[in-house]
């Protein structure tokens, strides 16, 4: 490759990574090609006029206010050993001397510069190429971590990274199981890079700040007093922050980092070590692209290429075909590799993706691993299944998605029906895991849900690996759910596109299924999130017999939930509550339910508007959280003894 080719071909991917949030190549392969230039760049002394080298990230999008940062915006220099930041810190020790050096989190998001002037946010943009970012105010607007007035009277542009959880991520995809977000990196970008700031607000986004740009008058002279600056302005700021002074301390902190990554609600892809005093910043200066006085040691590269040996076509619980691809076993953040998810078959058309042919392989924390695109051009078309691979039942095209008609024999719908009716967040039937009901359907002839509530324990004793416990406790799980509230049992029918929320604002606003099985498409779509595409689908799901049968046998069962529109009170009322660690007594499904029957509202991260965290056993960043926020913690037996006063 010539130099000219290395910086065309990197500032194309450049331009799809940052421009259109949409890359086409790994970050590995993105960052060999870029340290390859780096060295011919060295070796010939010749740096072309549009190399990345000279660059920050991306150009503004069209369609976007452009926004002249007061201050330039950098990246960061990066280092992928112990070799390489031992080199990094002596260098700095040479100009400086010994220096304290903070070591923080580095976040996987997008960069955020936000201008405050007299005590007032005045406006947010996006990195873009360093000078000049995108407008993106009113969508930074709808991020609630992001205080509209702080306690400063100077101007100043303070820089964070936008980042969406990953529980959020969860919750999201879980209410909108139709449109799944696929990396909260990603999700982050879209969001905050979208012209719509109603999208930026649904995506529940948060700022964790961590560095300043211009300033006039700001009361930090350093990055530790930066920080608590940040925090008395009630903005999120770094969930770890340590200072050190030797490649010793600095190597030990970033492995203890490395261990605990997984254990993070946000995606982090390394650790930021920076000079702790900005006078001696100033010292060690800048290139055209990054500070010398800061650095970023990146964690292995969560993407890989491995062969794709087949794609297998599962079918789901709305008889939703999804083409799951077979993988040559590979290595990926600690877990081996051998399956991955393509969406559908537009999508692997769009990856161009082959049996046989190479593939990139992605995984950000706890998400499951999905094929981002081909890596050559080799293999053969993956080919379009035309009959289900389950019961061979002809199946049929509905959009961008095939779909097997036949929800009644089909196995795999059977089987993904019950195991979502007894799922956590719908009726949570403790004991019935998804390989528990494939028994229940194939050695008990159960076809529908409420086939369980005629299960004996006899016939439980007679299925592989069911002893005398857990047959006891599937009984009572399944006969305590008789008493699930109405949202979780809509959610827990199974109607297609009805996620957690959805499910819930149709139990406010129907007050039961049947109140549900009669309303009408202008009744449905009047509801917020519900549109065309989820009012068929309910309509459609009552004018189906079966699905009419297997209500009305819940119902003798005595399983016809209510809802009462009127505001609970209790020991928890107007309490937000958080529950972590285990408990002993309740499962997590249980504590929620009783927490909201007594007024209690449930939130699943901490923050300073939570009132209440109930710590079970082994807790832990939440519990560290509450402490360092001040927030009420009780332990289960107080939480017992509260719900005996109820
Ligand atoms: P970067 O993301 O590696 O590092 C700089 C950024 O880190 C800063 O701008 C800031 O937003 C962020 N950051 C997070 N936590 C921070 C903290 N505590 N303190 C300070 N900053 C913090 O650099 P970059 O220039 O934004 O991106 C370069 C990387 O992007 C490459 O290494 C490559 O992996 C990836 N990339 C990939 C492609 C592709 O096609 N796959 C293309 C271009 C770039």
């Amino acid at each position: 490759m010539t130099m000219q080719e290395m910086v065309d071909q990197l500032n194309k991917w450049a331009y799809e990574y940052y421009v259109l949030d949409n890359p086409s190549v790994a970050d590995t392969e993105y960052d060999a090609l870029y340290d390859q230039l780096v060295l011919t760049e060295k070796q010939t002394g010749v740096v072309l006029a549009d190399s990345p080298t000279r660059r920050v990230g991306g150009e503004p999008l069209k369609g976007f206010v452009q926004h002249r940062h007061l201050k330039r915006l950098y990246s960061l220099d990066k280092v992928q050993s112990f070799g390489e930041l031992r080199e990094w810190i002596d260098k700095v020790n040479k100009v400086l001397g010994e220096v304290d050096f903070t070591v923080e989190l580095k976040y996987d998001g997008l960069t955020i510069n936000v201008t405050y002037s007299k005590g007032k946010f005045e406006g947010a943009s996006t990195r873009g190429n360093g000078t000049v970012g995108e407008d993106v105010t009113e969508q930074v607007k709808t991020i609630r971590t992001v205080p509209l007035s702080i306690p400063f009277d100077g101007v100043a542009e303070l820089q964070g990274e936008g980042i969406m959880r990953l529980s959020v991520l969860d919750k999201y995809n879980v209410a909108n199981p139709d449109e799944k977000l696929k990396n909260a990196r990603n999700a982050a970008a879209g969001a905050i890079r979208n012209l719509n700031p109603k999208v930026t607000a649904s995506r529940n986004l948060d700022v964790v700040f961590y560095s300043n740009g211009y300033e006039e008058g700001l009361p930090a002279k350093t990055q530790t007093q930066l920080v608590d600056f940040l925090k008395s302005c009630g903005m999120l700021t770094n969930y770890v922050f340590k200072k050190a002074r030797t490649f010793e301390e600095i190597k030990q902190i970033i492995e203890s980092i490395g261990q605990n990554r997984d254990k993070y609600d946000f995606l982090i892809d390394g650790v930021v070590i920076k000079v702790d005093d900005f006078a001696l910043r100033e010292d060690m200066g800048y290139t055209d692209k990054f500070p010398k006085w800061a650095v970023a040691y990146k964690f292995d590269a969560e993407q890989v290429t491995t062969t794709l040996n087949g794609v297998d076509w599962q079918v789901g619980r709305t008889g939703k075909l999804t083409p799951v691809g077979m993988l040559q076993p590979v290595e990926l953040c600690g877990a081996t590799i051998q399956r991955a998810t393509l969406n559908n078959y537009g999508d692997i058309l769009r990856k161009r993706v082959k049996v046989g042919g190479l593939v990139f392989i992605r995984r950000s924390n706890d998400v499951i691993p999905e094929i981002m695109s081909a890596a050559d051009d080799n293999g053969t078309e993956v080919v379009k299944p035309q009959v289900c691979p389950a019961c061979g039942c002809k199946l049929e095209e509905v959009g961008a998605h095939i779909y097997c008609p036949d929800a009644q024999h089909c196995r795999p719908q059977i089987v993904a029906r019950i195991a979502h009716y007894c799922s956590k967040n719908a009726c949570d039937i403790d004991g019935i895991s998804e390989k528990t009901v494939q028994l229940l359907v194939d050695k008990l002839g159960v076809t529908s849900v409420a086939d369980l509530y005629g299960l004996t324990e006899e016939q439980l004793l007679g299925l592989d690996g069911i002893k005398d416990k857990k047959a006891n406790n599937i009984i009572k799980a399944v006969n305590d759910s008789k008493s699930v509230a109405l949202p979780q049992f809509i959610f827990a029918l199974g109607l297609d596109n009805v996620g957690t929320v959805t499910a819930k604002d149709l139990a406010v606003r129907f007050e039961s299924v049947d109140g549900l099985s009669r309303a009408t498409q202008e009744q449905l779509v009047a509801i917020d999130g519900v549109g065309d595409v989820v009012a068929e689908g309910i309509l459609q799901y009552f004018r189906e017999e079966q699905n009419v049968a297997i209500i009305t046998r819940l119902k003798e069962l005595g399983i016809n939930p209510q809802y009462k529109n009127q505001t609970v009170t209790g020991v928890f009322s107007g309490k937000k509550v958080v529950l972590t660690g285990s408990l002993v007594n309740y499962t997590r499904g249980q504590a929620g339910k009783l927490i909201e029957e007594q007024g209690g509202e449930l939130s699943a991260t901490v923050s300073k508007s939570v009132n209440l965290v109930v710590a079970g056993e082994a807790a832990g960043s939440k519990l560290d959280k509450a402490r360092a926020l001040g927030i009420e913690i009780i332990d289960e037996q107080r939480f017992t003894d509260l719900l005996k006063q109820a």
